[in-house]
């Protein structure tokens, strides 16, 4: 399976960075071990779909139902039109800031897969439950409840794999951390879906940098980078995705 590298702009960028971003990335993408994906706000996806044909792109979250008195929601069959062909569910400022429950985003990642987006749905534990051992509890618990019953069928969805606490803070758990988290994961897909559990990429997010791209994206089932700050600068998104393996390790391989 190839890596895939995804940016996440949250509230950020405009239609100049849309016009950087195109300039400096289609130019590298064929040429790319790994597999991009861009998501900017909703407004921005049309843009950069004209802009950058070469890359897939996704929105930061989408409603349950498909149309309706929801004001300031968006669906995700509107992303898909505008689009995006994924969708990054259940980040954990939108768990924070919208107060999201692992019911609602299994609800989001149904309705994201009926209107043909890649559900990339986001689990992590906050540092309290780090410090007290309990965060893989937490985070096979999220994972638990945030995937529906047909995550893992073709197209499979994407899990990503984010340390509340290593988001923006330029902190990182230890290669044997994520290991052990990624691992984890995958046995908890296994044991849910058998062995289609197999084809969905687990991703590593927070603070992954140029710096430290290369010693994330090579550790055993590490399937790609959920990237956020330095997805917005060109040059950085750039780094990272040289940094993904030629060939990403098969599930399951040291
Ligand atoms: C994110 O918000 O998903 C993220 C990983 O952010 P950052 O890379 O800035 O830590």
């Amino acid at each position: 399976m190839r890596q895939i590298v995804i940016g996440n702009w949250k509230m950020n960028g405009n239609l100049a960075l849309v016009e950087a971003m195109a300039r400096e990335v289609y130019a590298r993408v064929a040429s790319l071990a790994c597999d991009l994906v861009l998501c900017p706000p909703a407004t921005l996806i049309a843009p950069l779909a004209a802009a950058l044909p070469g890359i897939a792109l996704g929105g930061q979250d989408c409603h349950a139902r498909p149309a309706g008195a929801h004001t300031g929601d968006i669906a995700a069959v509107m992303l898909r039109e505008a689009g995006a062909s994924h969708v990054i569910l259940g980040h954990s400022e939108r768990r924070a800031d919208h107060g999201e429950s692992d019911a609602a985003v299994c609800a989001k990642a149904v309705a994201a897969r009926g209107a043909g987006l890649r559900p990339i749905v986001c689990v992590g534990e906050g540092e309290g439950a780090r410090a007290e051992g309990r965060a893989e509890a937490v985070v096979l618990g999220q994972l638990a409840a945030s995937l529906p019953d047909d995550f893992a069928t073709d197209p499979a969805g994407i899990v990503a794999y984010e340390p509340v606490w290593a988001i923006g803070s330029g902190r990182t758990p230890t290669p044997d951390e994520i290991v052990a988290m990624h691992g984890a994961i995958r046995a908890a897909l296994r044991a849910r879906f058998g062995g289609a559990a197999d084809a969905v990429p687990i991703l590593y997010g927070g603070s992954v940098k140029p710096g430290n791209a290369g010693a994330v994206l090579t550790l055993p089932e590490v399937g790609g980078a959920l990237v956020g700050g330095a997805s917005l600068v060109a040059g950085d998104f750039l780094a990272i995705a040289d940094a993904a393996p030629a060939l990403g390790r098969a599930p399951g391989r040291g």
